[in-house]
């Protein structure tokens, strides 16, 4: 395996199965995200014939753009996921096109998304749980009248819901963040919502939401590498 891409999903593959084994989980209950953003689609053809299927991006042209190149070479079927900030103006490029949008923290967003995508579009629900003023997301006392105002709109299908943890030091400081996403999808779930999803965990922390419940985690620079800065977006 001298393919660096192949080696470190590999890597984190084995990472994941021992923490399944820690948790004693299913590791087939995990289901592993390949973060791709500003990674060139040369690099999600390398994962694909590595055997991922799962891919997330952050930018709505860049996911378009990138699914089309993809699709252009003779990769097997992919899956996408849209997990950045999605403003109303850019969801025709990310609808019917994103299996999952990890990002949904309005009615209004959900409603847009409804009407743009060929069919019913799977959406998690963005829970802001350490109530940050610099995330996106919903405060966590508002989750779940989201997710049951969501769950009314047509062509759309509310699936779980997702997090992005306040930055520690200590990877095992975050479990209580996860630990409320966690709680906050079971008393959904007593309500009658659907939510089965838990995305949360990234490349410095996946085991501890794998521990806590995690049903998608998010890999960028674990699997890719570290990425280029961000300019001008
Ligand atoms: C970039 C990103 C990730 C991946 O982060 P890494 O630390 O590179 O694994 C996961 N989730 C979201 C929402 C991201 O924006």
């Amino acid at each position: 395996m001298n393919d660096p891409i192949a080696l470190h999903l590999a890597q984190v593959r084995a990472r994941l199965d021992a923490a399944c084994a820690a948790a004693g989980r299913d590791p087939g209950a995990v289901r592993l995200l390949a973060v791709s953003k500003t990674r060139p689609a040369a690099d999600v053809l390398a994962a694909a014939r590595a055997g991922q299927v799962d891919f997330g991006e952050n930018y709505a042209q860049e996911l378009r753009d990138k699914v089309r190149e993809v699709a252009d070479s003779d990769a097997p079927q992919l899956r996408w996921h849209f997990i950045g900030h999605l403003q109303k103006n850019k969801v025709r490029y990310v609808a019917g096109v994103a299996t999952l949008v990890h990002t949904v923290d309005s009615v209004e967003l959900a409603q847009e998304l409804g009407r743009r995508s060929p069919t019913p579009q799977g959406v998690l629900i963005q829970v802001n749980v350490g109530d940050e003023a610099s995330k996106s997301g919903v405060r966590v006392d508002q989750a779940l009248a989201l997710c049951e105002a969501v769950a009314a709109v047509p062509n759309v299908a509310v699936r779980g819901l997702m997090t992005i943890p306040p930055a520690r030091e200590n990877p095992a400081e975050v479990a209580p963040f996860f630990r409320a996403l966690r709680e906050l999808a079971e008393e959904g779930r007593r309500r009658g919502l659907p939510l089965v999803e838990l995305s949360m965990g990234m490349s410095s922390d996946f085991e501890v939401a794998i521990a806590e419940g995690a049903t998608l985690v998010r890999v960028g620079t674990a699997i890719f590498g570290a990425r280029p800065p961000i300019t001008g977006r």
